[in-house]
């Protein structure tokens, strides 16, 4: 199908660079899989580091193409920033994961937190608050079962309305994280002024530990300045036991981590919720 949209695009508007073409073939394929409810969310465990215990889990999107398969957010999520598009999949992903938290609800199985990725369009908007409450009204979610992953970037437009908006989700008892930490450029007083709950230190962190010695040094600092602002540390990308090791020395909270789980379809969740890894 996608052939054919191309080859009717190219006869139709011969003009059109070829960038640009490919540009509104992908805008257009994003808009008709929304259109036709594609996407679907997988589910990430984010452990306690010491007790092994389930905390929370992230939500993670993926298109359930029908010629394709799945297809990774990478691929359709700078698509979906670029053209706008995120505001209108972003707000779907959003009741999605209130909508999943309501049947696991239902089901009687336990009120774990849920964790969901926020484009800095989204934030940007100022309606994201209205959709977020709307949501979490419609499926009966309480606001502590929810928790926003926000880059640094995404908080750094010093815009007050940014800030007015996190202080909201605050008051609501929404908490907010850190994704990706270390790749921007923001300082951690910056962050604490925006009372930012959970230090998310991004994978190419974890990567580093037993690779290169300063990776521990950088790691111990970021946990040790997290900690006395009162944030929660959680180290992404966990892949090996040697890694989780030395996170659990650096007193690093929380882990996240195919070593641990890899993203898994919604049914797939419930028998981990009562787990306990056994570190
Ligand atoms: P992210 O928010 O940093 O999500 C973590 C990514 O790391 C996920 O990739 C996850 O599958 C992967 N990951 C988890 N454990 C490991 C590990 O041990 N090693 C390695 N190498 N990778 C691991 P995924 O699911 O492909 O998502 C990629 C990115 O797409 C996300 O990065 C996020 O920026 C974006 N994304 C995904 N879902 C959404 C969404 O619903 N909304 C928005 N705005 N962005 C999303
Ligand atoms: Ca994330
Ligand atoms: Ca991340
Ligand atoms: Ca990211």
């Amino acid at each position: 199908a996608k052939s054919e949209g191309k080859k009717r695009f190219r006869f139709y508007q011969p003009q059109l660079s070829e960038r640009l073409q490919i540009k509104i073939e992908n805008e257009n394929a994003l808009r008709l899989a929304i259109e036709r409810d594609e996407f679907v969310l997988y589910f990430q465990p984010r452990v306690n580091a010491v007790s092994g215990e389930f905390c929370s889990m992230e939500a993670l999107a993926r298109w359930r193409h029908p010629v394709r398969g799945i297809v990774s957010p990478l691929e359709f999520i700078p698509v979906a920033e670029e053209t706008g598009l995120i505001l209108q999949l972003g707000e779907l992903i959003i009741r999605k994961a209130c909508a999943q938290l309501a049947q696991w609800r239902i089901a009687g199985l336990p009120l774990l937190p849920m964790s969901v990725n926020v484009s800095s369009r989204q934030l940007n908007q100022g309606n994201l608050n209205d959709i977020i409450a709307s949501a979490l009204a419609e499926y009966a979610i309480t606001p502590a079962q929810l928790e926003l992953e926000l880059t640094e970037s995404c908080m750094m437009a010093d815009a007050i309305e940014v800030a007015e908006e996190l202080a909201s989700f605050r008051k609501l008892g929404i908490k907010l994280l850190v994704d990706d930490f270390g790749t921007g450029y923001s300082s951690l007083s910056q962050l604490q002024r925006l009372d930012l709950d959970v230090l998310k230190v991004d994978k190419a962190f974890t990567a580093e530990l037993g690779v290169r010695a300063e990776s521990e040094v950088l790691f111990n600092a970021m946990v040790s300045m997290a900690h006395a602002l009162r944030m929660t540390v959680v180290a992404e990308g966990v892949e090996t036991e040697a890694q989780l090791h030395l996170l659990q020395a650096l007193h690093c909270d929380e882990v996240q981590g195919y070593y641990i789980s890899h993203p898994v379809p919604a049914a797939d969740i419930p028998p981990l919720m009562q787990r306990r890894y056994l570190f």
